[in-house]
Parts: structure tokens; C-alpha cells; sequence
């Protein structure tokens, strides 16, 4: 995609603060010709050998895979600026607030609900895998409501993702503790099965409100990750059906190739059950 150089603001009026990332701030826009909204992420660019914003590398590998994407639950990329500092992607504007805070605000989500969450996050990430992509950021801060009250979700956040061919070695050491699988923390190879192991993580959560593995520090949450010590406690899964348990089981498997794949999980029961149920 060609970065363009021109200043952003003489197609774009740029509007508020949404969100913040490590390197980068996102901002509304609008299109000035259209009035279309938009989302502007400015990424600030490392420069010489400091430790202050993204390497060039980094944002280039975020904007390819963004470019070779295109699925409704994976956010769209228009447009690259570049100045001297900063990196602009114009991203489709997601509006709904984060999954994280829908969450927060209902401590915890009833089956149909979660199910179908789910869902459209294995349909993105179906999209992602069959392109040999694993997102490796996979968390509900990473996953945001297209508009208030909304069910649909979109995938955001592809500063950690990578290609990652089949007898490819990638190892790195990334990603939030809580959610990373046994292979991030023992710094072995990854694939697009770490994605899943995230997503069993991800499941446990929205079922129950509590995290599987977070303990008492960062040690003690990679510790509980590599021994697989996690329960489904009765305090939080009382109610929770046996289905929704044995998803969760088939993600948090230790060993890479026993875990279920994208296309398993697709077909799980508790995947199909609620579907014609609930269609948003
Ligand atoms: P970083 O790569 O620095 O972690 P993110 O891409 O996660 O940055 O963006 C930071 C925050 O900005 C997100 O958590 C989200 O709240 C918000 N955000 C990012 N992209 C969009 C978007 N397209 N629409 C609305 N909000 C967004």
C-alpha cells in the first residue's frame, strides 16, 4: 500500500481521542468530502536506536497483513500517511466500545451471548488461519463492538500478528501474560494454534468474568500457564453447560498439534447449537 505524504488533515478533519496503544493514538476523523467517519492510528516511528515508538519493521508488517485481509470481522485499513514521526493508518471506525467493556459492565455473559461472540471471532479468525496469519494479540481489548448495543464484533490490533508458513520458526516473546499460550511463555515455536489457546482463554473469560490463569504476578500467571493449572470453578461456572466446558478443554492443550484447530472449533456443538438461536 502506497504511503502516502501529503498531510492527512487536507483530505480528513480530525476529531477526538478514542483509544490509546503503546506507540500509537487513535483518533476519530472525518472524510472531509463525504462526511464519512473514520478511525486514524497514529503510530509514532522509533527513531535511531531509542526505545520510544514502533520499528518501521513492525508497523510494515501491521499494514501488510491489514492490506491482505478482508472479512467482516476483521477491521478494514484505506489509507497510509507518513511524516516524519508517524505512521497514520485511516481504519474503519468501530464505535461500539471494546468487548472488554461490554464486559465489565455485565460481569459476565449468558451462553447465547458468548456463543455467538464467539462465533464471529473464529469466522475472523478462520479468515486470518486459512492466510497462514496468526493475530497473537487475541484479548478483549482487541476486539471491539461495531456500534453501541451492538453484537457484531471486529478484530483490531494487528501489531503483534505474523505470517507464520507451516515448519516456519517464529518465537517471541509477546502478548498479554494472561492470555498467551505455553509456547510464548517457553519461547518456542508459535503457530496459528496459539491463536487458539488465546481463544479458549478468551471463552473461560466471557463465560465466567474470572481469568484462568492470571495469578498473583506475572511468574505465578506463566507458572499456572506451562503447568495447565486452571479449574472450572463452581463459584463462577455454576450453571455453565457441559458443551461450553469440553470448548474450553479442546483450546487449553498444552501440546500445539492436540489442541483444536479453527475449523474443529467451527464445527464444535456448542458453536452450532446456539447458532440458530441467536442471529443477530
Ligand atoms: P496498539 O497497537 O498500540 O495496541 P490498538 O490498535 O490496540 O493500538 O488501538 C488502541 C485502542 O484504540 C484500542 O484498544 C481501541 O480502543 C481503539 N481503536 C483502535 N482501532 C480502532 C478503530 N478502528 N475504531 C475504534 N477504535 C479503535
Amino acid at each position: 500500500m502506497e504511503f502516502k505524504k501529503e498531510s492527512v488533515d487536507i483530505k480528513y478533519e480530525i476529531g477526538d481521542d478514542i483509544g490509546r496503544g503503546q506507540f500509537a493514538t487513535v483518533k476519530r476523523c472525518r472524510e472531509k468530502q463525504t462526511g464519512s467517519e473514520f478511525a486514524a492510528k497514529f503510530i509514532r516511528k522509533r527513531r535511531g536506536g531509542g526505545r520510544r515508538g514502533a520499528k518501521l519493521e513492525d508497523i510494515q508488517r501491521e499494514i501488510e497483513i491489514l492490506t491482505e485481509t478482508n472479512h467482516r470481522n476483521i477491521i478494514n485499513l484505506y489509507e497510509v500517511y507518513e511524516t516524519n514521526r508517524e505512521i497514520i493508518l485511516i481504519l474503519e471506525l468501530v464505535d461500539g466500545g471494546e468487548l472488554f467493556e461490554h464486559l465489565s459492565e455485565r460481569d459476565k455473559l449468558c451462553e447465547e451471548e458468548a456463543s455467538s461472540f464467539i462465533k464471529q471471532i473464529l469466522d475472523g479468525v478462520e479468515h486470518l488461519h486459512s492466510k497462514h496469519i496468526a493475530h497473537l494479540d487475541l484479548k478483549p481489548e482487541n476486539i471491539l463492538l461495531q456500534d453501541r448495543g451492538s453484537t457484531a464484533v471486529k478484530l483490531i490490533d494487528f501489531g503483534l500478528s505474523r505470517k507464520i508458513a507451516p515448519k516456519q520458526d517464529v518465537r517471541a516473546m509477546m502478548g498479554t501474560a494472561e492470555f498467551v499460550a505455553p509456547e510464548v511463555v517457553s519461547y518456542e515455536p508459535l503457530s496459528v494454534a496459539t491463536d487458539m489457546w488465546s481463544i479458549g482463554v478468551l471463552t473461560y473469560i466471557l463465560l465466567s468474568g474470572a481469568s484462568p490463569f492470571l495469578g498473583e504476578n506475572q511468574q505465578d500467571t506463566y507458572h499456572n500457564i506451562t503447568s495447565l493449572n486452571y479449574q472450572f470453578d463452581e463459584e463462577y461456572f455454576d450453571g455453565t453447560s457441559e458443551l461450553a466446558k469440553d470448548f474450553i478443554q479442546n483450546l487449553l492443550v498444552k501440546d500445539q498439534r492436540k489442541r483444536a484447530t479453527i475449523y474443529e472449533c467451527l464445527k464444535h456443538p456448542w458453536i452450532k447449537h446456539y447458532l440458530n438461536h441467536y442471529q443477530s
